[in-house]
């Protein structure tokens, strides 16, 4: 089976519509990716995303049967491949998607179908259960529902904070966020489940973020808690053009 590296967001990959594998340097091995938006529809527009054709919305219902059948199915295909044919060993299962996980109605229902299976298959101790999020929906009851079975499977959450301002949050994320709001959504999610904060630091147009957008951002993390947080998981982009202003 190849599999997918590097920055390729072809979701669709083996012909399944939920469940795709990729050689992950963010998991340092094989990331077995859970899609439930295959209509790449995301309420946010990062300046950073690399999803094909994103667009704005919600995504469709997922078929259990399906995604379950599709996870067996691609488990069994790299258990079933030579040690020499891996490019290393299978790091975690995470719902990392085209799009936010959490806007599917059926998120909390399909994470029970990905720890079932990763149960039967006897890799739940040694493969963590991941969601990666944008962090918006987590005071809905029916996510954290989802967030609850994730920690329960000593699964945990990496969480998306990219400023700390409503400004840099409007220039990196296209969405209208109070930084308040990121705080409280932060320390919930982490009185949930292990919460890593994941951060990209960009240079828009070349100029990398100041001190007061740093002040701004560590405020957030402050207001979230650092005490409950796992820590911080950073990335920094050297340069990206802001193609949204230019079209503006
Ligand atoms: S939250 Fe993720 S999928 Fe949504 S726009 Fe941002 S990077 Fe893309």
């Amino acid at each position: 089976m190849e599999l997918i590296s590097g920055p390729d967001h072809r979701r669709d990959f083996a012909g399944m519509t939920y469940v795709y594998a990729v050689v992950s340097r963010r998991a340092n091995g094989i990331s077995i990716g859970v899609n439930l938006n295959p209509n790449n529809a995301c309420n946010w527009r990062c300046i950073y995303c690399q999803v094909p054709g994103l667009v704005r919305g919600a995504p469709p219902a997922v078929d259990l049967d399906q995604l379950r059948w599709e996870l067996r199915s691609m488990l069994t295909s790299l258990a079933s491949q030579s040690v020499a044919a891996r490019p290393s060993r299978i790091e975690d299962v995470a719902f990392s998607g085209n799009g936010e996980s959490t806007l599917s109605p059926m998120f909390a229902p399909a994470v029970r179908v990905v720890r079932d299976v990763m149960r039967e298959m006897d890799l739940h101790a040694a493969v963590k259960l991941r969601l990666i999020t944008n962090g918006s929906r987590v005071l809905h009851a029916a996510v954290q529902e989802g967030l609850r079975e994730i920690a329960a499977a000593g699964g945990e959450v990496w969480f998306k904070v990219d400023g700390g301002s409503r400004d840099a949050i409007r220039q990196i994320n296209d969405v209208q966020l109070s930084p308040r709001r990121v705080g409280e959504r932060l320390a919930v999610c982490a009185s949930l489940v292990p919460t890593w904060v994941q951060t990209c630091v960009v240079a828009v147009d070349g100029v990398m973020p100041d001190e007061c957008w740093l002040r701004d951002y560590l405020a957030v993390l402050d207001a979230a808690g650092t005490g409950r947080l796992r820590g911080v998981l950073l990335t920094v982009l050297r340069d990206r053009r802001n193609s949204r202003r230019r079209e503006g």
